[in-house]
């Protein structure tokens, strides 16, 4: 291993990636790191990536980012959830809201007492008793109030970036423009030494983060660390980006609509809305894929709709010798669940955690590399099943996906929800409970059983029960603005 004092470390990229992983490192290693970012205008930024989950706080929180300054400076709204369209069948919606519905009683899940409630005909539909659902449906959102949502936001991938820029270079970030034409090693230990620019200049470091995006110049074509693709289990391959007007205020949710061979994201911004389409290559041309999501947006398109191709999989490792990968060049699942830009926060936390400033150890690359695996396994397998459990025949796309063999993992949650009504998770994964009860049943997975404590309960106290808990949301729901007038009240963005 390589035993020297880590003093300057490398990022290669200026994408969210490399400019979350240099804001954070400079925030925190600011004193004992030099830091340098290499990025080429010329190459440019995937330029997507606009829907996240609620650990987002977290991470600005780390770095005294002030909320109401970041989401002006990104465009920034909320976000609640995901609305799910024609994902269960045609016609048929729901609501994957990151709230919990209900409220749990004793040992047992909510879930437990509105089967029971629905076998007796006394319960309303599942997101009627989630505050994070009905708000977002009545296009209500607050933080505080006495009232607290579980939100994420919606952002402006290239202003985000430019933001976090902001931070690294006030913090001590000396950014290269410049392509790298070479990554330079080490002819013994195979360790990286230095990134190559095309007009000549070394930047030498002693570690080295791989943010180059799908390229993976460093992981993948200098280190050779091999890539597993998920192909057999996420058959989406491409996506067609376009940007639209507004047309009216903005939805604190995201929505995502199933289509014949594959499914379209709308996340609207302060400024703009972003639109795509995300598909399989094998069953819809690149025009038929454009045709349709032009066919399905609303307002003035804004921009040439872009065309992205992409492979679903991962790194063998993603933390080999001096070089740990993030973002895209680490690996991608496909944007359904929003999660690529979390495992970026996941894997910049996990290095400050683990940084090896006294130099590279074993270990520490054994437990980076086993703790990554282990969270991408448990949002893969959350993934595949939307498009999995899926009750539509009208198309050979999902016909494949219902038949397609599945990971045993899923296997297991599937089979233990649907024969006992019971969640399988472990403590650390990061879709809880709550997510997979919403998205089973959402896509049609109804249990077998419920458990038997709820008998405990008569059906007057069963129907009080939930009517009382459906009722407290309505009030909270009433007491909250418009989704519109908490922006222009909290962060109101200048024109773009
Ligand atoms: C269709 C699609 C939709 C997505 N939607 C979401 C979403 O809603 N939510 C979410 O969390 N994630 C989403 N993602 C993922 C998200 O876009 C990425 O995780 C995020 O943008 C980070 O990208 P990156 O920084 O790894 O790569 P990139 O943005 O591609 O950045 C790569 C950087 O490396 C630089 N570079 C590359 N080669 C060289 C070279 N030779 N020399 C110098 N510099 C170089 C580039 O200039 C650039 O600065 C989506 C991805 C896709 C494909």
């Amino acid at each position: 291993m390589h035993n020297g004092r880590i003093r300057k470390l490398v990022i290669a990229g200026g994408g969210t990636a490399g400019w979350m992983a240099a804001a954070m490192f400079a925030r925190h290693f600011g004193e004992i790191l030099d830091i340098a970012l290499v990025e080429s205008d010329e190459i440019g930024t995937v330029g997507v990536g606009e829907a996240t989950i609620p650990p987002l706080h977290l991470f600005h929180k780390y770095m005294n980012v002030s909320e109401p300054e970041f989401l002006r400076a990104v465009q920034g709204t909320f976000k609640l959830g995901i609305f799910f369209e024609n994902w269960r069948n045609l016609g048929e919606n729901y609501f994957g809201s990151f709230g919990w519905a209900g409220r749990e009683r004793w040992a047992v899940g909510f879930q437990n007492y509105w089967l029971r409630g629905r076998r007796l005909g006394l319960a309303r539909s599942y997101g009627e008793y989630c505050l994070e659902t009905s708000a977002a449906l009545r296009n209500r959102f607050a933080i505080g109030l006495h009232t607290v949502l579980n939100y994420a936001y919606h952002i402006d991938a290239g202003l985000y970036g430019q933001f976090l820029r902001g931070i690294a270079e006030e913090s001590g970030v000396i950014r290269h423009e410049g392509r790298i034409e070479q990554v330079e090693q080490d002819p013994a230990s195979g360790f990286i030494t230095g990134l190559r620019l095309q007009s000549g200049q070394l930047v030498t470091g002693d570690f080295f983060i791989d943010c180059t995006g799908f390229r993976g110049l460093l992981i993948g074509q200098a280190l050779n660390v091999g890539f597993d693709g998920y192909g057999d289990w996420l058959h989406c391959d491409s996506a067609i980006a376009v940007p639209t007007a507004i047309t009216a205020p903005p939805s604190p949710y995201t929505r995502s609509t199933a289509h014949e061979a594959g499914w379209q994201w709308r996340i609207p911004l302060q400024h703009r809305v972003g639109n795509g389409m995300v598909f399989s290559s094998r069953h819809w041309s690149d025009d038929e894929a454009r045709a349709r999501l032009l066919d399905n947006v609303q307002g003035a398109v804004l921009a040439e709709p872009r065309l992205i191709r992409f492979r679903a999989g991962q790194r063998r490792k993603y933390w080999h010798k001096n070089c740990v990968a993030l973002g895209l060049a680490s690996g991608f699942l496909e944007p359904l669940e929003s999660t690529s830009i979390h495992l970026i926060q996941r894997g910049v936390t996990r290095l400050v955690e683990l940084f090896p400033e006294r130099g590279v150890r074993e270990p520490a690359i054994a437990e980076f590399n086993a703790k990554t695996q282990d969270e991408i396994d448990n949002i893969r397998d959350f993934i595949i099943f939307h498009y999995h459990v899926n009750g539509r025949s009208d198309t050979p796309f999902w016909r494949q996906c219902r038949t397609m063999d599945i990971p045993d993992s899923l296997t297991h949650r599937i089979e233990l929800f649907r024969q006992t009504g019971r969640i399988a998770w472990n403590p650390g994964e990061l879709f809880a409970t709550n997510f997979w009860v919403q998205v089973m049943l959402g896509q049609g997975l109804i249990p077998e059983q419920y458990h038997p404590i709820v008998n405990a309960m008569g059906k007057d106290e069963l129907g009080k029960y939930l009517a009382d808990i459906h009722r407290q949301v309505e009030e909270r729901v009433d007491q909250l603005p418009g989704h519109q007038q908490f922006i222009d009240d909290y962060c109101k963005a200048p024109p773009a």
